[in-house]
């Protein structure tokens, strides 16, 4: 049996998630927030019309709402299938969340490797361990069902153009 490491198996639940949307007809991204092997939670994409819906601003309001004990000190690793957007790298900032990991790249809009070189003091370094292309593979595969069988019409008309050449494998970093 294959061996898998603990972020390939944890990117497993999030892919789950993304399957999950998929099947609700909606882009398919999933995230999942663990400590160690534990799963803090998991989410999904929820809505194609609500663009506050990520699969991480989805996880965040079930993680973070409300009191928590979590710190830096705890390690909190975010599982995401796809590189996250500007507003979800900013909340991911203010969270006590120490690693990113993340199954496909998003030429597009991801924000994990911006600089923060003249952002405000607090941003200018940046405490998260990011990882990347992490089952990639079978991140892309999940996009490119979508794609074939949407009816969005943002994707139909070849919408986020970058994006869309990376999953049908005419972009950077084919693999
Ligand atoms: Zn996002």
């Amino acid at each position: 049996m294959e061996h898998l490491s603990s972020d390939e198996r944890m990117m497993g639940e999030a892919l789950a998630e993304a399957a999950s949307a998929l099947e609700a007809g909606v882009f398919p991204v999933g995230a999942v927030l663990a400590r160690g092997a534990q799963v803090l939670g998991r989410a999904h994409k929820s809505m194609a019309s609500n663009h506050l819906s990520h699969a991480e601003m989805n996880l965040f309001h079930r993680v973070f709402m409300g009191d928590y004990r979590f710190s830096r000190a705890d390690g909190l690793t975010l599982y995401t299938t796809l590189e996250p957007c500007v507003m979800c790298f900013g909340t991911l900032l203010h969270l006590p969340i120490a690693r990113l990991v993340y199954a496909m790249e998003d030429a597009y809009g991801g924000c994990a490797s911006v600089t923060l070189t003249g952002a405000p003091l607090r941003h200018q370094h940046r405490p998260v361990e990011i990882v990347a292309g992490v089952r990639r593979s079978e991140a892309k595969a999940l996009f490119a069902t979508f794609l074939d069988t949407t009816s969005e019409l943002f994707w139909r008309e070849g919408g986020a153009p970058p994006f869309q050449a990376a999953v049908r494998g005419t972009g950077r970093a084919d693999v």
